[in-house]
């Protein structure tokens, strides 16, 4: 497709993100042109799994899932050593659903609302008023950077210094087995975590995450001895593909006329599953602001939507980094499941962070009593 002259908003990136920010955007009646060097369906390891928050928030941007594309599950088990424990998420259920599935779906409703593609095209620099685009020049009033967390446009628009950085390295594999849970499945390690995900009535997609970037798959699951009786006669579907996973926040999300969004913008420890859900609830503040001509109303609303997720990500690496607090966290959750109820409301956003504090007594309590049995 020819590069067009001129647009209101500009997103480099056409991942979740891009493609989010596009559809907002649009529903606000602006024009929107994405460009992403890639084309879809666009694959990338990922645990695969949409919170209920997330569902809430694509279905806000016109996306129903069915159910011929996506495998339902009902809450969250926490399995280590000696003790497990689960919840039901307090309404509606999440979806597992492979990647480059989600990916088309997004794509066809971006186009769906008149959002201009540019697939295959690399953006290589960006100006006081446009975007440099194989070679060729295009005007336009925003430029979102929606290009990961290597981002070129954070580098370009100056926006790099940095409010913290963790990074953790992610491997993915399916398998072809029936889903043995309701539940995504999170398998504490030494050092290491394991997710698993149902992704069809056939299929899960299992993630590891760990510090050490030599660990892979095959060798942490001798760790884990339940998962690997489960993972007895499943056939791996693929080879295993690595990722980084980082936690990282930046000082600055916007200057000018170039915001930030999806991971370019920051990003949680993948063990949280919360990074596709922030990059939509970020792409819907995002296209407010540019409606209404204010990036410092971005900004404040990213500020906000980070905080949540980063508490809860701090927690898990806290319990990943000392393995003592974790055998007695999961001796007192596993004694008094309520607790973990709540932590898994208050993750999927349903219950304020203030439940924190009702929780932390009692947590507390429960981990110096639980802890002597
Ligand atoms: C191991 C792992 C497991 C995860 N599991 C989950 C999970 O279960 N649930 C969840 O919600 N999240 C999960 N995440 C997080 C999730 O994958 C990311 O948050 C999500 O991919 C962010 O989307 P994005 O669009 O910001 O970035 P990306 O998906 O990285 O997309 C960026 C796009 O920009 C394009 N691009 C970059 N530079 C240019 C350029 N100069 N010109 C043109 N195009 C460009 C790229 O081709 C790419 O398509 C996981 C992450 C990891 C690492």
């Amino acid at each position: 497709m020819p590069v067009p002259h001129e647009t209101d908003v500009f997103i480099v990136g056409g991942g979740p993100a891009g493609l989010a920010a596009a559809i907002a955007a649009r529903a606000k009646g602006l024009r929107v042109t994405v460009a992403d060097w890639s084309r879809p369906p666009i694959e990338k390891p990922c645990g695969e799994g949409l919170m209920p928050d997330s569902l809430e928030v694509l279905r806000q941007l016109g996306i129903a899932i069915g159910s011929e594309h996506s495998f339902p599950f009902g809450g969250i088990r926490f399995v280590a050593p000696g003790a497990s424990v689960s919840a039901s998420f307090p309404s509606g259920c999440g979806l597992g659903m492979r990647r480059p599935v989600l990916h088309q779906l997004l794509a066809d409703r971006a186009a769906e609302t008149g959002v201009q593609f540019l697939w295959g095209a690399r953006v290589t620099g960006i100006s006081s008023d446009g975007v440099l685009v194989n070679g060729e020049r295009l005007r336009s009033r925003w430029i979102i950077g929606a290009d990961g967390q290597s981002s070129n446009v954070r580098r370009w628009a100056d926006l790099d210094a940095l409010h913290r950085y963790k990074r953790r390295f992610g491997f993915r594999r399916h398998y072809r087995v029936t889903p043995w849970s309701d539940c995504v499945e999170l398998h504490w390690g030494s050092g290491f975590q394991f997710y698993i995900t149902p992704v069809s009535p056939r299929e899960v997609c299992m993630v590891l995450i760990s510090q050490n970037r030599q660990l892979r798959i095959d060798e942490a699951l001798e760790g884990c001895p339940e998962l690997s009786a489960r993972l007895q006669g499943a056939i791996p579907a693929g080879a295993e593909q690595g990722a980084v996973s980082l936690s990282c926040r930046f000082k600055q999300v916007a200057r000018g006329r170039v915001a930030l969004v999806g991971d370019a913008s920051g990003s949680v420890d993948a063990v949280t599953g919360e990074g596709m859900c922030l990059a939509f609830q970020q792409a819907v503040k995002l296209a407010d602001a540019l409606a209404a001509g204010d990036l410092r109303m971005y900004a404040a609303g990213h500020r906000r939507l980070m905080r949540r997720p980063f508490f809860i990500a701090d927690a898990m690496l806290l319990l990943d980094r000392f393995p003592g607090l974790r055998d007695r966290a999961m001796r007192a959750l596993s004694a008094n499941p309520a607790i973990f109820s709540t932590l898994l409301a208050m993750h999927v956003g349903a219950r304020a962070p203030a439940a924190m504090v009702t929780t932390a007594l009692p947590l507390g309590w429960q981990m110096l009593t639980a802890g002597r049995a």
